[in-house]
């Protein structure tokens, strides 16, 4: 593994516009196992920029989906409502003042520029590229406005976005997972950064936020692969340094399509609920596009974070079985005793009604647990698999009637 010299500080920066979902939390995974064996620092960020679609509940599911995965985050909102680490706050929605002092320097500097074209002049531009075969990029019609002329459009409250003036180059980076990257950004063209001042768009925000809490490598899903030539050209325009990128593999369906819940994919929560223990998705998700090398299979959080190597991370779609996961899960629960696991199914008997919800006969349960653990799964199978030790034989007195 080669070494990694300067401090490490990587982040996720999750939506809070749903339940943590497995994608997240391997993501998240990663990062943190990154961090810790690099002696590095794990940064919980909340992009929550998106009003409309952004809850205090799908916020509050990230933080507690962490916890119980025992991802503890060095820096961010913390879940009594205070935050931790010296480069807060840590909710993009709190940070505008310093996304609005960087837009007006890009302003300032002519870097980027005010643009007023309509959604139909865009969408005419657009057709137009097709047409020819292009890339739908802007055309750049607002791109030479004097500075007088566009004083007098806001002036007249004529309705505008800001562009980034994108210079023409070939962006190139080297990736830990996937080799060396270039992007021609004649490609992209001018691109939005932000509606006004006080509202960036992500691309804009991400960096400034990446800067500004010091992050030294970004860990996150392929997905974003063709963002990162547009941040980079934002850090190298406002003098930042610029972070090494590991993209990760998407995970993928056994079907090679992408994860959805047909693929028993569900929110960590779910997972949760339905009685998965989180060391058994801590390795199941390590092993997602990680390879240890080894034939080892069984790893738990503490050794993940000892021999994690980033450039072990395979380039290729991760593959995401659910049969796999309830065998890690099922590994997990046979290292539980059986007063354990008693003691663990007993909630999921209680709410099935088939325990009253004072408590079940503990020494009665222990023996029907001994004699089912090795069908268990997850936790909420004792109640389909214990159903008949609880339940009093019913059957119509009728049939036993000869005629
Ligand atoms: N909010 C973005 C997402 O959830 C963050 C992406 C990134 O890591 O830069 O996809």
């Amino acid at each position: 593994m080669k070494k990694v010299a300067e401090k490490v500080r990587v982040r996720i920066a999750p939506s809070p516009t749903g339940y943590m979902h497995i994608g997240l939390a391997r993501t998240a995974l990663f990062n943190y196992l990154f961090a810790k064996r690099h002696g590095g620092v794990f940064v919980l960020r909340i992009e929550d920029t998106d009003v409309e679609r952004s809850t205090k509940e799908f916020d509050a599911d990230i933080l507690d989906a962490l916890s119980w995965l025992g991802m503890v985050w060095d820096e961010g909102p913390m879940k009594d409502g205070s935050l931790k680490g010296e480069y807060g706050p840590y909710r993009q929605s709190e940070r505008t003042d310093m996304y609005e002092k960087y837009i007006r320097q890009l302003l300032d500097e002519s870097k980027a520029y005010r643009c007023f074209c309509t959604k139909e002049e865009l969408e005419a531009q657009r057709a137009y590229f097709s047409s020819q075969g292009l890339p739908p990029k802007y055309a750049g019609t607002c791109a030479s406005l004097s500075t007088d002329e566009t004083a007098e459009r806001v002036a007249k409250g004529v309705p505008s976005v800001i562009r980034f003036r994108t210079p023409a180059k070939t962006v190139k980076f080297h990736d830990l997972i996937r080799g060396d990257v270039s992007f021609d950004t004649g490609l992209f063209g001018d691109m939005v950064i932000a509606k006004d001042e006080r509202t960036p768009l992500y691309n804009f925000a991400v960096v400034v936020d990446d800067a500004l809490m010091h992050i030294s490598h970004i860990i996150r899903g392929e997905d974003h692969l063709s963002n990162t030539p547009k941040q980079i050209l934002m850090y190298e325009t406002l003098g930042f340094s610029v972070p090494v990128y590991a993209h990760i593999p998407l995970i993928l369906g056994v079907d090679r399509s992408k994860l959805s819940k047909r693929h028993g994919a569900q929110a960590v929560t779910e997972y949760r609920r339905e009685g998965y223990l989180p060391e058994a998705i801590v390795n199941f998700m390590a092993l997602l596009g990680w390879n240890p090398g080894t034939e080892q299979e069984l790893f738990s959080l503490d050794e993940l974070c000892h021999i994690f190597d980033i450039e072990r991370v395979s380039p290729s779609g991760a593959a995401f079985s659910v049969q796999k996961l309830e065998w890690f899960n099922a590994q997990y629960l046979k290292r539980l005793s059986v007063t354990e696991l008693a003691q663990r199914c007993e909630p999921y008997l209680i709410v099935a009604g088939l325990v009253p919800a004072h408590g079940a006969d503990m020494a009665f349960l222990e023996n029907v647990i001994a004699l089912e653990r090795e069908r268990i799964k997850k936790m909420s199978d004792i109640v389909e698999l214990a159903d008949f030790f609880f339940r009093s034989p019913s059957y119509n007195p009728e049939l036993l009637i000869w005629k």
